[in-house]
């Protein structure tokens, strides 16, 4: 049997009551899968700052580096005005372990509905967010201050971001066709690009260019289909007809924003997964933060977090084990009997959990 290395990093706030949950699910597969899991309960986060003085420890991250296959990451708090030496520390994680690629699926409740399933597969390295930003003093005759900042794309980036959406593209096939993951409004893996390269052509130009160019690799010929969409149209289509997407693979900047957009078409934020990834290495993380206003309560939504733990899984190559969570959690939702308050529920973390275990 195969042993995997779990890093857990609960963090502040409902990271302490969510990640539990992804551990328990990790140790409730069942053993027909030949997985064996070891943990590795790990610091980081703004009460660690507090009592350390670094808001990521270097042993959190020596022992994923050196000990761990995957990470599981809560949330983390940030004061809301700049604390001297506090920076966050997600963002030092994905530096320290080049995890290049932040990958986002949404998926609708029921799909009955609006029907949504799709990934966003956000290149995390490069674009405006290198942060070179510069300001200038001209006269105020001449127009006054101003200020510009670098936006850097680079075809390496490009072409490995683009690389891990068609993967994506073809294995989310597997497992539809596995048909464990319930019903899928997809037939076809489709890769859409996005860039805005009609305006900057030699930066989206690029990135449109080595996109197209890793997808046509012979892994994707015949198997993905590829187009591309203008970042702002799709903005507009993403809200009139979400169901016609299902993977987009977009430059930092557009994928931080189309993200955050996608995940509040399916509600709650208790919802949305992502997963961090980089070279053998994936961090599995909910996309919401560390919920002050229900902290403690024993309310918070472990939905996001187990299908992270999913999300995380399937980076480490193991497909079946994911679509088990998968299909456990969709069962959940489906039958809409147990769930959080976020969702219009009355039940608690410790019996959503319980019910999904159930399911597995
Ligand atoms: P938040 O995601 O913590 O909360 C937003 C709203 O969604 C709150 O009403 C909260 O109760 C609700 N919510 C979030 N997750 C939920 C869950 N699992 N179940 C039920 N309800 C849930 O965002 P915020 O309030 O803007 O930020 C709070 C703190 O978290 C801040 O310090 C912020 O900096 C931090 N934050 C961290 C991350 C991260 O670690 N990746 C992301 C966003 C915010
Ligand atoms: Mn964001």
């Amino acid at each position: 049997s195969r042993v995997l290395r779990i890093g857990l990093i609960p963090g502040d706030g409902i990271g302490r009551e969510v990640i539990p949950a992804g551990r328990r699910i990790l140790e409730a597969l069942p053993s027909s899968l030949g997985l064996k899991f070891e943990f590795s309960d790990l610091h980081a986060g703004f009460e660690t700052f507090e009592k350390t003085g670094a808001a990521l420890p270097r042993r959190t991250v020596d022992v994923l580096r050196g000990e761990c296959d995957g990470a599981l990451f809560g949330a983390v708090s940030s004061p809301s005005k700049a604390v001297k030496g506090y920076s966050s520390p997600i963002v030092a994680l994905r530096k320290e372990l080049d995890l290049y690629a932040n990958i986002r699926p949404v998926k609708s409740v029921r799909t009955d509905r609006t029907a949504i399933d799709l990934v966003i597969a956000r290149e995390n390295t490069e674009d405006l967010y290198v942060k070179e930003e510069k300001t200038f003093e001209r006269p105020a005759s001449e127009g006054g201050r101003y200020a510009e900042a670098i936006k850097r794309i680079s075809e390496r980036a490009s072409t490995r971001i683009a690389t891990i959406a068609g993967e994506i593209a073809l294995r989310r096939q597997k497992i539809r066709e596995a048909g464990s993951s319930g019903s899928s409004i997809h037939k076809q893996p489709l890769v859409t690009i996005t860039h805005k390269s009609n305006v900057l052509s030699k930066t989206d130009g690029l990135f449109r260019e080595a996109a197209r160019a890793a997808l046509s690799a012979p892994q994707f010929q015949g198997a993905v289909a590829v187009e591309e969409q203008i970042v702002d149209s799709m903005a507009y289509k993403l809200f009139r007809q979400p169901g016609a997407y299902d993977v987009i693979v977009a430059p930092n900047l557009y994928g931080d924003i189309l993200s955050d957009a996608a995940a509040a078409l399916v509600g709650s934020l208790g919802l949305v997964p992502s997963a961090n990834v980089g070279e053998g290495f994936a961090i599995g993380e909910p996309c919401h933060g560390s919920a002050p206003d229900i902290e403690g309560k024993g309310i918070a939504n472990p939905i996001a977090t187990l299908r992270s733990t999913a999300l995380m899984l399937e980076f480490l190559n193991e497909e079946e084990a994911a679509a088990k969570i998968y299909a456990a959690v969709d069962a959940n939702l489906e039958e809409g009997k147990l769930l959080t308050p976020d969702l219009g529920g009355k039940a608690t973390t410790e019996e959503v959990v319980a019910d999904i275990l159930k399911r597995l």
